[in-house]
């Protein structure tokens, strides 16, 4: 049963939502409004009738009973906005945010941009008209272009003016004299900016599917038939055909009028896939990413609620997309941490897609060759279903992964970032004519400044960072407020001139394989160098047109892409991920290093990857290496289970900011000690206040206090009380308050 009175907004825009009114529920409405529903309210003086969203139920007034207005009518069609915001209201109570930051990334704001204008030319003649005007003009040299664009007129009666020019080699002034004797009109067309160009796309069709793939795809259908919302792990290595599996279960989605969601982790790094699906499904095909234009973004999700886009591809924020009728959602890469935002509300791209499966009775897809220890653990107690593709779906040669023992070249005198044993097959391969990636496990992060005698690291003055050195520039660059100075000769701290630069960022070792393989093209792909909106794929294309030998790159290069002739990767520091403070560090460990080695021998050749690491014996390394998946979940899930962390604990961080440190320091113990009673009663352990992992960030202090329960609810009841808490509080000097529930980065 709800409430008497109903808030209901008027329209949904962020501005809006401050202005949230209150009806009254008329007895036969109580049993059918719900959060979301659309309904008629009488508005403003003249009770002027209006429609409205229902936000929320409650049973007291703040105002004078006898002014209260009831609800007129309740709509039984509901819309993509009433779906939005049910969404909404489940994403306040499950990321303790508040309604308005959930409802602001739901719903982009409007932006009144010009849209593009394409002038278009339509021919007026038949063709058979076209062909004996052409007779006539043919052969006669001063008509040359004119017959031309008839020629191509005669192929497209409606096309743009750009592309027949074009097509026709004329110029703009013959088209002038077609104008004028009205064989072709102009038209000028609102085209909807879509932020690839279809044009050049070859169509393709569906490939026959193997045993496995069948097997899933079938799995998939019934769900689908049945109007159940199953989730499904597609466990299966890069190759094995799962993105296949998911463009034909699409394709039965399309038949039934229905829309599918496609996520991929980071959609600069994947422009592959969106072409694959461009090619299948054509301009049906939305995308949304953070480098469209604030134009473009809007574009897009008119156009998919409007039903003109069936498919939205995308990072975490294709979730929203305001499809009307949902069939398929899909998660590829579901391990991937950047599922989660950063950004309140934290989210995570998985429990929105299940939410909005349910809502929709439509199954979900979870890929990846390594899921999230989580999401096999559900797998393996039935929650999730498991389907595996456990072949490489084109015949293909196996990889050869081996480990180097890094502290044994140490002992052997060899004291370079390169083992003997990674040198020789670099060479080996040059010499073959084919190409190499060379994996650092971290940007630049490695490559701090420090004085040899004193020890003394030179940090970013604003944060609590150490400043990374760039060789190129030589200078000292904060890479999280861009703070930078001058590479200095002497120690600030002791005056020595010992001061050295530390491990090895990307920069470090461009340079070293450049002098030792002084034949070889280098190129490096790292956050410096990608920059743009293209930058990626120009850095890509570059290596895939063998414009370069060996691509030393960050994570980046381990994603997605697939190199025919790439047959050797090398993996310089597989432990660097390895004992960071974060318990997911193996699983982290595990999945890099898995997906870095998948990039060799994807074409015919046989593929090569050497692992350096300084702990060849720990289980992350050792399933990396033996490609073994299942070893490691074993491991990995023991691990878990013994020290209560996720999937047997969920874990609530409270990050508290200020510029002032004292005042923040104080803040925290007083929640702390209020929200203590917790500890005894519900459950629930508490650990901190403690500084966080990077203190200061562009001179404001961070803390932070962590929660861990059993009980997913309990941490969002304490989530509550902070925040009444904080009411009492002056929370003047305050920077953020930010709560992140079972955070995929540690704090
Ligand atoms: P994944 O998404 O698991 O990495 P893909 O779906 O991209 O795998 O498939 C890898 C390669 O194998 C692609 O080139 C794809 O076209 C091809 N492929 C996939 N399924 C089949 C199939 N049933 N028959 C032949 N080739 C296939
Ligand atoms: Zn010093
Ligand atoms: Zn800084």
């Amino acid at each position: 049963m709800i409430g008497k009175y109903a808030s209901v907004i008027t329209q949904i825009s962020v501005k809006n939502l401050e202005k949230v009114f209150t009806y009254g529920v008329p007895d036969t409405m109580r049993d059918s409004l719900i959060v979301g529903s659309v309904v008629e309210i009488p508005f403003g003086a003249g009770n002027r009738m209006i429609r409205g969203y229902v936000l929320g139920f409650t049973d007291t007034l703040d105002f004078d009973e006898s002014k209260v207005k009831f609800i007129h009518r309740h709509y039984e069609n509901v819309d993509v906005e009433s779906e939005l915001i049910g969404l909404a209201m489940w994403m306040k109570q499950r990321y303790a945010c508040t309604l308005q930051t959930a409802l602001k990334i739901l719903i982009p704001s409007k932006v009144d941009v010009k849209k593009k204008q394409d002038t278009y030319i339509r021919c007026l003649l038949n063709p058979e008209q076209l062909s004996s005007m052409i007779e006539q003009l043919d052969g006669k040299a001063r008509f040359e272009s004119r017959v031309r664009v008839l020629e191509v007129l005669m192929k497209e009666h409606y096309i743009a003016k750009k592309s027949l020019l074009y097509k026709a080699e004329a110029s703009v002034g013959v088209l002038k004299t077609l104008l004028k004797n009205h064989v072709i009109v102009q038209e000028s067309e609102n085209v909807n900016r879509l932020p690839y160009d279809v044009e050049d796309f070859e169509v393709t069709r569906g490939l026959s599917l193997n045993e496995h793939q069948q097997n899933a795809l079938s799995a998939i259908e019934i769900s689908m038939d049945q109007g159940k919302s199953d989730v499904y792990v597609l466990h299966g290595v890069t190759g094995s055909g799962k993105t296949e599996v998911y463009m034909q279960a699409i394709e039965k989605v399309l038949e039934e009028g229905k829309s599918a969601i496609v996520m991929i982790p980071e959609i600069g790094l994947t422009p592959q896939m969106v072409r694959r699906f461009v090619e299948r499904f054509g301009d049906v095909v939305g995308v949304m990413h953070s480098r469209l234009s604030m134009g473009e973004r809007f574009d897009q999700w008119q156009m998919a609620k409007e039903g003109q886009l069936k498919i939205m591809i995308g990072p975490r924020s294709a979730a929203f997309a305001p499809f009307s009728s949902i069939g398929l959602i899909v998660i590829d890469e579901e391990h991937e941490m950047t599922y989660k935002s950063e950004m309140p509300p934290k989210y995570h791209a998985r429990e929105v897609a299940i939410y909005r499966g349910h809502y929709h009775k439509c199954p979900i897809i979870l890929g990846s060759a390594t899921p999230l220890v989580e999401t096999y653990y559900k797998a393996m107690e039935g929650k999730y279903h498991l389907l595996q593709l456990p072949d490489k779906a084109k015949a293909a040669n196996d990889l050869l992964v081996e480990t180097v023992d890094m502290r044994e070249e140490l002992t052997d005198g060899n004291k370079s970032i390169l083992s003997h044993r990674l040198h020789q097959a670099i060479h080996y391969t040059l010499e073959k004519k084919e190409q190499i990636i060379l994996f650092l496990n971290r940007r630049g992060h490695s490559s701090f400044v420090s004085c040899r005698k004193c020890g003394h690291v030179l940090k970013c003055p604003h944060c609590d960072v150490a400043y990374n050195y760039h060789k190129y520039k030589n200078t000292l660059l904060c890479h999280y407020c861009g703070d930078h100075i001058h590479m200095v000769k002497n120690c600030p701290n002791c005056g020595s001139n010992h001061i050295r630069s530390f491990g090895i960022g990307t920069q470090k070792v461009e340079a070293y394989i450049k002098e030792t393989f002084k034949d070889a093209k280098v190129i490096r792909m790292d956050y410096d160098t990608t920059t743009g909106k293209h930058g990626h794929q120009t850095v890509l294309d570059a290596f895939e047109n063998h414009e370069a030998d060996i691509m030393i790159g960050t994570q980046m290069v381990a994603k997605g892409h697939h190199f025919d002739n790439v047959t050797l990767v090398g993996v310089l520091a597989a432990d660097m991920s390895l004992y960071v403070n974060d318990f997911r560090a193996s699983e982290k460990t595990f999945q890099l290093i898995t997906q870095v080695t998948g990039r060799s021998g994807r074409g015919h050749k046989a593929g090569q990857a050497i692992i350096q690491t300084y702990s060849p014996e720990h289980y992350s390394v050792v399933a990396a290496k033996a490609q073994d998946y299942t070893g490691f979940y074993k491991s990995e899930i023991a691990f878990r289970r013994m020290l209560r962390y996720a999937p047997f604990s969920n874990m609530m961080t409270i990050l508290l900011s200020a510029t002032d440190e004292q005042y923040i320091i104080r803040l925290s113990y007083r929640l702390k000690d209020r929200l203590v009673e917790y500890d005894e009663q519900e459950g629930v352990s508490i650990l901190g206040p403690s500084p966080a992992i990077i203190s200061k960030i562009k001179d404001t202090y961070r803390r932070v206090i962590y929660f861990k329960s059993d009980n997913y609810k309990v941490l969002t009841t304490v989530a509550g009380q902070l925040y009444d808490i904080m009411k009492q509080e002056d929370t003047r000097h305050i920077g953020a308050i930010q709560i992140d529930i079972n955070p995929m980065m540690s704090y």
